[in-house]
């Protein structure tokens, strides 16, 4: 079932989740003289398209009531089969040459009919080359009369300045959670789809809150395939295993929960992303100590510019690993440099640096941490001894700083 084109909004009032994006196009659709270029940019699936027909279809709809399209007349109905000779979409992507830019300059030639207005919708038009953008920004200066040009991106600060310059910017934000998984609990309703408010939840964060690709999850949904078939998540518990091992300074451990992860299907990429997420969350904790802070906060410098690096190749899991053992270094050095300078002031520090553990979201990692701290010295791989066995990379910092002082265990819990 289709349902991203089923569903697609077809006015303005229809639009979820946008109200800036939507009351700038109309305000500036009965503006005169009419802005003839329009700049609409947000994550994909975001809206920019659909509500760039809508306007497409205002300006040239003959029964229009205020800026809102009748959807009935001829112009209206031919472009909602895709057969309007005046409105043009163009896939940025695909035709992205000066001579895809000549095309375009020698259709604004072709006589419009009965149409008031010429419209050209560029699509990901970040990536036409830099001399096809040049060549647009002449026709966007001295556009032809009665033509205009909604432009569409997902990354504005690849297009020429001089384009955004000219151009009335709509920005499309994310859309509430509430908002959307409330929309999709009333389409699953109209067509008949079972759905609960937890899944629709699961199919807003797995799209990252698109809206058509969370429509899109939902029409998939069937019988026998459910949201979690189709919305797959990385166990929360193995994501905070992975900071309890960092706090442990245990990289064999890190390097089995990523291996299990991927041996779920997962790919690194995910894993990171959502290892990214979860710091993030508990860093905005307001319990959270600051020496995790600290130490995330380094560990995200390392595994955020990895990511776009990773993609899902073959070599994926070895980079992620990699990625990991980088950020673990990073952490390490960030304890040892404080412990190298708690250990020249004075012993007093020490109980700053083992509470700090404790100050940890008790939900997220406290009980947790100090299971794995118990069970570790039970083993006798307590965390300090763990650290000197750790294999040295170009990023790690001298050995000797691993050497933690006896009875010192910052971010262990407080012995009891
Ligand atoms: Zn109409």
């Amino acid at each position: 079932m289709n349902l991203p084109i089923k569903y697609r909004p077809i006015k303005f009032a229809q639009v979820v989740g946008q109200q800036v994006a939507v009351a700038i196009a109309q305000a500036s659709l009965v503006q005169t003289p009419l802005q003839t270029t329009f700049l609409l940019v947000g994550a994909s699936g975001s809206g920019k398209t659909t509500l760039a027909r809508i306007m497409a279809r205002s300006l040239n709809c003959k029964e229009k009531v205020g800026v809102e399209p009748c959807n009935q007349c001829s112009s209206c109905l031919s472009h909602l089969s895709d057969r309007h000779l005046a409105i043009n979409e163009i896939n940025g992507a695909d035709k992205n040459g000066v001579d895809d830019v000549r095309g375009i300059i020698e259709r604004c030639q072709i006589n419009t009919l009965d149409s008031k207005y010429r419209v050209f919708i560029v699509d990901e038009c970040h990536q036409m080359s830099k001399p096809a953008q040049n060549a647009m920004l002449k026709l966007l200066e001295d556009p032809p009369q009665d033509t205009v040009f909604i432009l569409c991106t997902t990354e504005e600060d690849k297009l020429l300045e001089t384009i955004r310059s000219r151009a009335r910017i709509l920005r499309f934000g994310t859309v509430p959670r509430d908002l959307v998984t409330g929309y999709l609990l009333n389409v699953a309703y109209h067509e008949g789809i079972t759905l609960s408010e937890h899944e629709a939840q699961r199919i807003y964060e797995y799209n990252k809150g698109s809206i058509r690709q969370s429509l899109q999850t939902l029409g998939t949904v069937s019988e026998g395939v459910s949201v979690a078939d189709l919305c797959p998540q990385i166990s929360r518990d193995e994501l905070q295993s992975l900071f309890i091992a960092f706090e442990n300074r245990d990289y064999i451990q890190i390097d089995r929960i990523q291996q299990r992860v991927c041996h779920q299907g997962f790919y690194p990429k995910q894993l990171l992303t959502d290892l990214i997420d979860l710091a993030i969350e508990i860093m905005a904790m307001l319990e959270t100590s600051p020496h995790f802070v600290a130490n995330a906060n380094r560990m995200l410098e390392v595994v955020i510019p990895a990511i776009s690096k990773l993609g899902n190749s073959s070599n994926a899991q070895a980079n992620c690993r990699l990625t990991l053992y980088h950020a673990l270094t990073v952490w390490q050095s960030s304890v040892s440099k404080e412990m190298l300078e708690d250990t020249q002031t004075s012993s007093s520090v020490t109980n700053t640096h083992t509470s700090s553990v404790s100050q940890l979201p008790s939900d997220v990692l406290g009980e947790r941490v100090q299971t794995q701290s118990q069970s570790s010295q039970a083993s006798q791989f307590g965390s300090a001894t763990y650290a000197n066995q750790l294999p040295q990379s170009p990023l790690s910092v001298p050995q000797h700083q691993f050497a933690f002082p006896t009875g010192h265990r910052p971010y262990l819990p407080a012995q009891q």
